[in-house]
């Protein structure tokens, strides 16, 4: 298990990490996710000790990183996929850090087989397509055989079927009981791939639940209707227990918004206490929009396109 406390990160006047709090728990994925810039690479290099936080703490297991006793074999990590030798094959990569750690070397075979690289176990990395550098860096983090995996953005740049593999991968891992903290700034990968989503914006947490009900918190939609006899609409729609809000269109006519409904539903309602509809309609918020908005980066956008005007 990850525990973060309060952690916080500031360089100069940028707070990267502003009072993070959030479990990462076994045995499922856990999508960590947030628009570029938002915090997450230095929360994830806090969480492994590779950078000091300014206050709160990250623990590994209930332990910071630092004080482990055998680091690869609890936490296996993917941080920089092209942090790679270019001039050293695959096999010798890992036989090296494999070497440093005291990790056996029969085990660099197993983790070019469980990646799908022993067939180019060889070839030199430099040479390597964004895919294989991935695969390989995934190789890395597993060569201790680690309880809990942090990658970092692991999917970025990977074309469909890269990214299929990483999901498929990342979910068997998961099944065998491991703990793993994915990033991404990609909604629709996250939202395939996690089962829990942390998602964060400006360095501060605005979402930690499972993905199923981030989605549906924030993918409301409502229905919008208009009729012969709004009164009589509204408390019919009452009597069934709907709620609804009334608004003016753009032609300054009134009409209902009905929150949590089809339009079928309440298309009955009006038939049933005789209401002729002149309008029914349903409008959906964008899951990409709500995630958008709750982050913070339409904000971020608008203040980049200015000083690029400027
Ligand atoms: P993400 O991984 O979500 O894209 P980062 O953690 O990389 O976000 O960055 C968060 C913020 O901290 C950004 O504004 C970034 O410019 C800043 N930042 C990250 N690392 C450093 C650093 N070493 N020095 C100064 N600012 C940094």
């Amino acid at each position: 298990m990850i525990e973060v406390r309060g952690l916080t990160k500031q360089y100069g006047n940028v707070r990267a990490v502003d009072d993070l709090t959030f479990t990462v728990q076994p045995g499922i994925i856990t999508g960590f996710l947030g628009p570029n810039g938002a915090g997450k690479s230095t929360t994830m290099r806090m969480i492994l000790g590779l950078d000091t936080p300014t206050a709160g703490s990250a623990l590994i297991d209930g332990a910071p990183y630092s004080s482990l006793k055998n680091p690869l074999g609890k936490v296996g990590a993917l941080l920089d996929a092209k942090a790679l030798h270019p001039n050293r094959s695959a096999a010798n990569h890992l036989k090296w850090i494999a070497q440093a750690n005291g990790i056996p070397t029969s085990r660099v075979r197993e983790v070019l087989d469980l990646v799908g690289l022993s067939k180019v176990a060889s070839k030199k990395a430099g040479g390597f397509s964004l895919g294989m550098g991935q695969r390989l860096g995934l190789a890395c983090a597993l060569l201790g055989d680690p309880e809990i995996l942090i990658l970092d953005e692991p999917v970025n740049g990977l074309d469909p079927e890269g990214i299929r593999w990483v999901r498929e991968f990342l979910r068997a891992l998961a099944a065998q009981g491991r703990t793993i903290l994915v990033s991404s700034h990609l909604l629709s990968e996250m939202a395939q791939t996690a089962d829990h989503l942390v998602v964060i914006g400006q360095g501060r947490l605005v979402a930690d639940s499972s993905t199923y009900d981030f989605i549906k918190q924030n993918s409301s939609s409502h229905v919008i209707v208009r009729a012969s006899d709004i009164d009589v609409l509204a408390n019919s729609l009452a009597d069934q227990g709907l709620v609804s809000s009334r608004e003016l269109d753009e032609e300054g006519r009134e009409r209902l918004i009905v929150e949590g409904v089809s339009t079928d539903q309440v298309g009955q309602v009006a038939f049933s206490y005789g209401v002729s509809l002149f309008e029914l309609s349903e409008r959906r918020a964008s899951l990409e929009e709500a995630f958008m908005e709750m982050t913070g980066h339409t904000v971020q956008y608008q203040a980049s396109l200015k000083q690029e005007g400027a």
